[in-house]
């Protein structure tokens, strides 16, 4: 793909992850990008390219302006105290930037002004009065966020102006029935204001945008949906976008307008440029022959350049970072984008994050339960394929597959074998038993283990290496060192085999690295080795070179931590604190509406197969108990003629007295994953049903059905 002339120059390549808003920690949602997009940085270095990796905080808006407000405290100290809890979050999940900046930086002002000038001087800048709420108190105009009211649909109160909790319907502001200013509660009043549009819908943008969307910038999936967004041909869907905002507001004042300031889509994506600046900047040296830089901004940035840009984004951003960024910098003089990298969302245990079920768990709050942050980046890394599926956190998958593969099979390698080469060898590696390594050699494909990790498949990448490391452990079963090491005159093969062993755990080690970073490091110091480049495969360690003593490099993960900590995150039901993604703000706006049709509609028809998917049983109600503290569940203990009776938590209490269903059958989904509740886990869920009718009603078979009989 890439358009250099000579090959085997390492490639240039400019790297970003989407900027966090400074209003807000970082939790295990956001560290899917960030672990994604450093894997990929670490394979390009390890490459020999020459890769920066490049983010900052989003710090400027109104919420942040309101919430210093708020604390006391400048949005400056604001921004100042978030970044460094960032930036600690990202250090402590070995998220490796080259730079982390902010966009409240003269180099971001400098470029969006730039930028902005541009715009303007080729006509893409527009003026408009638009109306607006504002409030008379605060004297300032509102945020959709901070209009409330009442929702216009269902009627619930205290509602954001622009989509209800309660029925999940979308609307705008003016919508809202009795509005009030989240800020003082006064009653907003409609205004005019002028305000500045980048001209989105002009014929120049939709001619560049279908070209550019169409070139291989974008996954499928999201080039699909960039036509759907852009429309056919001579359609023209795209509207215009209001880049400013009204004075008191914390950020860039537009140069030409005084009052008037750079609202979001043009300050954020800019950052990716300032910060890009900062770090080219802190690179300049005094070479002797005078000062020079290392790091060429233009080389990078410059329309033409033939470096690459990757942008790694969540999908909620993609119609933004898709349509609104590549026409601006196409038409102020930047390169564009080379790729979109879109990712989809995390859930924990197949459901949105939740505060309430414990699982909306902040990276802080990570590292002080289970403080090894490798668990998440290997786990993260298992699940992500380069697409834009949503990606699940199965807490109890996550606890199998770090203790079965990371330990069981990995690290089990060298706790098994190094202990004999201290011991016995005075720490000295023997030779080779080449007929073994040609074999692992051949047992796999090492160019697609890069190719995996350039396309962004590192869960091929890791099902090729965990199969690499069953080659190796079977290696080990055969050899039995700890039956060799019983006989004196099995010395030499105990020699061999260990030494042999260990030169496989080193080469795996090395396809590991990008995920495990911190691992590898423990590695190379115990072998005594260089840190490994990827050119450094198969490069089997000398006769006679000596390791260091054998530490534990990881241990199991413990389930207890994983209890404790969705313990600590779980708080009383309430409903959902909702962050402050401004530029998710018409992503979330869309998805809100398709998840409330969801909510409501069935799929007219469904095929066989998806619901031949569900195991339904016949169960019989073995115990039914009250739980204490819960208002609406009751525990139900449930035999479907397995050895162990399934334990239910279901939300009947209010229809049902536990002693009458004693004995009773009913039917049970017995293949819902199981969910860890506050209470217990829960292994499954009983059919009821209700309606607008008052009333709740379990299931009955008819007589003769037996436990555990599959209905279908
Ligand atoms: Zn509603």
């Amino acid at each position: 793909m890439s358009t250099r002339k000579n090959p085997a120059e390492p490639r240039k390549i400019l790297v970003t992850s989407a900027l966090p808003y400074a209003n807000g920690s970082i939790h295990l949602g956001h560290l899917v990008e960030y672990i994604q997009t450093d894997i990929w940085v670490r394979f390009q270095k390890m490459q020999g390219n020459e890769c920066h990796y490049v983010c900052a905080d989003d710090t400027h808006g109104t919420p942040i302006m309101l919430r210093a407000e708020k604390e006391g405290i400048t949005p400056e100290q604001l921004i100042n105290r978030v970044w460094q809890e960032h930036s600690d979050d990202f250090k402590a999940f070995h998220v490796a930037f080259d730079h982390y900046g902010s966009t409240n930086s003269d180099e971001t002002r400098e470029f969006a002004e730039q930028i902005y000038l541009k715009l303007k001087a080729t006509g893409l800048i527009e003026k408009r009065s638009i109306e607006q709420y504002y409030d008379p108190v605060k004297q300032m105009f509102l945020p959709d966020r901070f209009i409330k009211g009442e929702c216009p649909k269902c009627g619930a109160k205290d509602q954001y102006g622009d989509n209800c909790e309660v029925c999940g319907a979308a609307y705008t502001p003016a919508e809202v029935k009795n509005p009030y200013s989240a800020v003082s509660g006064a009653k907003p009043e409609l205004r005019n204001s002028e305000h500045y549009f980048f001209k989105l819908s002009a014929g120049t943008c939709q001619q560049f945008l279908r070209e550019w969307t169409r070139s291989g910038t974008l996954q499928p999936e999201a080039a699909n949906k960039m036509q759907e967004w852009l429309g056919a041909e001579g359609e023209n869907k795209l509207t215009d976008w209001d880049i400013s905002r009204d004075a008191p507001y914390f950020g860039f004042e537009i140069p030409d307008a005084p009052g008037k300031y750079f609202y979001v889509w043009l300050d954020a994506p800019v950052g990716y440029m300032g910060s890009f600046r900062q770090l080219c900047d802190g690179r300049i040296q005094d070479s002797g022959s005078g000062i020079q830089e290392s790091l060429n901004f233009d080389e990078y940035w410059k329309q033409g350049s033939d470096a690459e840009l990757y942008h790694f984004i969540g999908k909620d951003i993609l119609y933004f970072h898709a349509l609104f960024w590549p026409a601006m910098l196409q038409h102020a003089g930047f390169r564009t984008p080379t790729k979109l990298f879109a990712h989809g969302f995390l859930t924990v245990n197949g459901e949105k994050m939740s505060k309430s079920r414990g699982t909306f768990i902040t990276a802080k709050s990570y590292v002080d339960h289970i403080k090894n942050t490798e668990y998440l980046r290997y786990y993260y890394a298992a699940k992500l394929n380069g697409t834009m599926e949503d990606l699940d956190l199965n807490l109890e998958d996550f606890i199998a597959k770090v203790n079965s593969d990371l330990i069981g099979k990995y690290i089990n390698i060298a706790s098994r074998c190094a202990g004999f080469i201290s011991k016995r060898f005075d720490g000295k590696l023997g030779n080779i038993d080449s007929a073994a390594t040609t074999e692992f050699q051949s047992a796999f494909n090492s160019g697609e283990i890069a190719h995996c990790y350039e396309q962004r498949d590192f869960s091929r990448a890791l099902r090729e290496i965990m199969h690499l490391a069953d080659v190796a452990n079977q290696y080990i079963a055969e050899k039995k060192p700890w039956e060799l090491a019983k006989h004196a005159d099995k010395d030499a093969e105990l020699h061999e085999t260990c030494s042999t062993a260990l030169t496989l755990f080193r080469d795996l080690t090395l396809y590991l690295k990008p995920i495990l970073p911190m691992l590898a490091a423990q590695v190379e110091a115990f072998l005594n080795i260089s840190p490994l480049a990827w050119n450094d495969i198969w490069k089997a360690l000398p006769a006679g070179h000596t390791i260091n003593t054998y530490q534990h490099l990881m241990t199991r993960l413990d389930p207890k931590l994983i209890e404790a900590m969705v313990a600590a995150n779980q708080e009383s039901l309430q409903p959902q604190v909702q962050s402050e993604q401004r530029h998710a703000a018409h992503q979330q706006h869309t998805a809100n509406k398709e998840a409330a049709r969801a909510e409501k509609e069935f799929e007219p028809f469904i095929d066989i197969a998806e619901f031949s998917k569900i195991d339904l049983r016949v169960a019989r109600i073995v115990n039914a108990e009250h739980v204490e503290g819960a208002e609406k569940l009751l525990k139900l203990t449930l035999d479907i003629g397995e050895e162990k009776p399934r334990t239910v938590f279901a939300g009947i209490k209010s229809a049902y007295d536990p002693e009458k269903l004693k004995g009773r059958m009913t039917v049970m989904v017995a293949n819902l994953a199981p969910r860890k509740m506050k209470f217990g886990m829960s292994e499954g869920m009983v059919l009821a049903a209700s309606g607008e009718a008052p009333g709740l009603f379990i299931l009955s078979p008819d007589d003769g059905a037996q436990p555990g009989m599959r209905v279908k």
